[in-house]
């Protein structure tokens, strides 16, 4: 058995989630569709189709595990469970490809993950008694440690236990669920109690394996706590315009939408994309594999953005967040993409 045999044969075939599936918007391909990709499964888990299928092979790789598809489909199919099995299949051992097998080795080292934050000062780590506790991420704490930073500034009263490793779901979606699984599980321990993250990615993932209700993503957080900014972010004299990207796992996982929107409504003007909760083609390591597809998803993006003439662009999530600074860096953009905990730390008060 490949696949889970509930969530298999929960697809009705009914194609309500075609119309959400950006790889189905640029193909008009069934087989890239979220009920094609199902059926692929299928015939996989029958025999009908080979290991080594080709279609099989591109179809596990080209879909960005955005799981748009979910939360319009009245069978309730979990897809997102469906790709994690499917993909510890297909990119079992060496077959995963090589640039996400190094990414995996290296967060799995929680030495090297906890060595960033040596290296960046903001991202030190600190323990306090207890309470709540501040998930430090492992990209974040390398690539953008102000973050976290930030995050501290906004709830005092968070701690951040020393030795957190990655929360695994860079393994989860590259095909190793099982060590993704066992490296959530760990973090759990680590951070006993609730655990809040920056990243709508790490959020989601955690939640499937530590227990939804001991996970918050920072936006969730500081609204149910009352943590609401009250100034007014200024450029040039006016009230900001500010968009954001949705992060797909914490919109479409875990259903977070309101609360980013929220607390950008308290400080600036906010800015709707026409595509804010679609994948920016971040997508984890898919920018990395899949670089091409990932430009096209990007590059209307980034005409969105240039269009709403913001000054902010938000992500809620580290991935995302490099996607948009490197697409507006490359278009030469004057928008500055911030995370959230940036844009809000920077509200005078
Ligand atoms: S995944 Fe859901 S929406 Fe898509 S075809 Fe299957 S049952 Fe219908
Ligand atoms: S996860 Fe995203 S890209 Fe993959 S089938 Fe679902 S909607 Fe399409």
């Amino acid at each position: 058995m490949i696949f889970s045999k509930t969530l298999l044969d929960r697809c009705i075939s009914c194609g309500y989630c075609l119309p959400a599936c950006p790889t189905y918007a640029m193909t008009g391909d069934e087989a890239s569709s979220p009920r094609g990709r199902i059926s692929l499964m299928r015939a996989l888990e029958t025999g009908h189709l080979e290991d080594d299928d080709p279609t099989l092979a591109e179809q596990a790789s080209f879909c960005l595990g955005c799981r748009a598809c979910e939360p319009v489909c009245p069978a309730g199919v979990e897809y997102g469970n469906l790709l994690e099995e499917w993909r510890d299949h297909q990119w079992s051992g060496r077959r995963s490809p090589l640039p996400a097998r190094l990414l995996m080795a290296l967060v799995s080292r929680s030495w090297l993950v906890r060595a960033q934050g040596l290296v960046r000062r903001h991202a030190r780590t600190v323990t306090s008694a207890s309470g709540p506790s501040l998930m430090l991420g492992c990209v974040e704490r390398g690539l953008f440690p102000r973050v976290s930073h930030a995050a501290r500034k906004l709830a005092p009263g968070l701690s951040v236990p020393k030795r957190q490793g990655c929360c695994g779901a860079l393994h989860a979606h590259n095909g190793d669920s099982g060590t993704g699984e066992r490296m959530a599980k760990s973090l759990g321990d680590a951070l006993p109690g609730t655990i809040v993250t920056t990243s709508g990615g790490c959020a989601a993932h955690l939640a499937a394996h530590v227990g939804r209700p001991r996970v918050r993503e920072l936006s969730e957080y500081l609204v149910e706590h009352d943590h609401l900014p009250s100034g007014r972010l200024l450029v040039d004299g006016r009230v900001a315009r500010v968009a954001l990207q949705d992060s797909c796992h914490l919109r479409n996982g875990l259903g977070i939408s309101r609360q980013p929107r929220e607390l950008i409504r308290a400080v600036a003007e906010y800015v709707e994309l026409p595509s804010a909760g679609a994948c920016c083609g971040a997508a984890g390591t898919y920018s990395i594999l899949r670089p091409r597809e990932s430009g096209e998803i990007l590059s209307v993006k980034i005409d969105e953005i240039e269009a709403a003439e913001v000054d902010f662009v938000v992500a809620v999530n580290p991935g995302c967040l490099r996607q948009l600074k490197t697409g507006l860096r490359k278009r030469g953009s004057r928008v500055r993409a911030v995370h959230l905990a940036e844009l809000l730390v920077i509200v005078p008060r």
